[in-house]
């Protein structure tokens, strides 16, 4: 893999006429919970891409961005975030330059939920631009792999374990609350933005972070049906973080290769 702040632009060059494909991490600067620190997922996209660096791979991996669209978790002070039409523009903008360099494929390595949607919607116009984008995130792979990796939700054990592996000194487990979500009247939320009516169809709610629990923890049991979401930090020990990291990478690795293959024709529209 190259990283890209590290080389010169002599380097850069001659490393682009070898890669296909720009990974391209993105954190995020928003509330935790009560023991995880604010740059939580800025700091899980370092963890991940530290690995995915040490590869041998001709891909060109671009710098983790700290900061992403998280203003539903702005009511709680030290978040911060771009709009969604900024964080979109951000990654346009990026892509366009890289397209610049010859790269035709683009894989987001996304460490915050909140910005799958505006970056998504670069990669929906990448394609129609003719090139190859897509968007992961690094819990989802992770559960999948091992459910005993699976995220439970924000600010859970997993996302502790990645925390204390990085950045020993940052995490007080001891102040970890298991989330309790709020109910409204007889509607209850079992999941972020998930009301039900005597137990029964979900009905979609958007709503901020705070409009369903104090801490700001949340649990989140679509991320992985059928996982133990009575344990929540009970079992953290930060040493599986580290096979955690190896697998998803090592999948990622895998990956690559298939996803070079695929290749679109730009859309032409017959408007102007
Ligand atoms: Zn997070």
């Amino acid at each position: 893999m190259y990283q890209l702040e590290n080389l010169t632009w002599a380097e850069a060059k001659e490393a682009f006429t070898k890669c296909k494909t720009a990974i391209i991490p993105w954190g995020s600067i928003e509330q935790h919970g009560l023991q995880l620190p604010l740059g939580t997922d800025w700091f899980a996209s370092e963890f991940m891409i530290k690995d995915l660096l040490t590869r041998d791979y001709p891909a060109m991996v671009t710098p983790p961005m700290p900061v992403g669209f998280a203003d539903y978790h702005s009511d709680f002070p030290g978040t911060l975030s771009f709009s969604y039409d900024t964080v979109k523009q951000m990654a346009t903008e990026i892509c366009s330059k890289l397209v610049s360099y010859g790269i035709t494929h683009f894989l987001f390595y996304n460490c915050h939920g909140g910005n799958a949607a505006p970056l998504g919607r670069v990669c929906y116009d990448l394609r129609k631009k003719g090139f190859v984008a897509g968007v992961f995130m690094w819990y989802e792979l992770a559960g999948k792999i091992n459910k005993e990796w699976a995220a439970l939700g924000h600010a859970d054990g997993s996302e502790s374990e990645v925390v204390m592996a990085h950045k020993p000194g940052l995490v007080d487990l001891a102040k970890a609350k298991r989330p309790v979500h709020n109910d409204f009247g007889v509607l209850t939320m079992p999941d972020v933005g998930i009301l039900l009516y005597q137990d029964m169809l979900p009905i979609h709610m958007t709503i901020r972070v705070q409009d369903f629990t104090p801490s700001g923890a949340m649990l989140e049991p679509h991320l992985h049906p059928g996982a133990d979401h009575g344990q929540w930090v009970e079992e953290v020990d930060p040493a599986k973080a580290i096979p955690m990291r190896k697998a998803v990478n090592d999948y990622i690795l895998g990956f690559l290769p298939e996803f070079e293959k695929i290749h679109f024709e730009p859309i032409v529209s017959k408007f102007p």
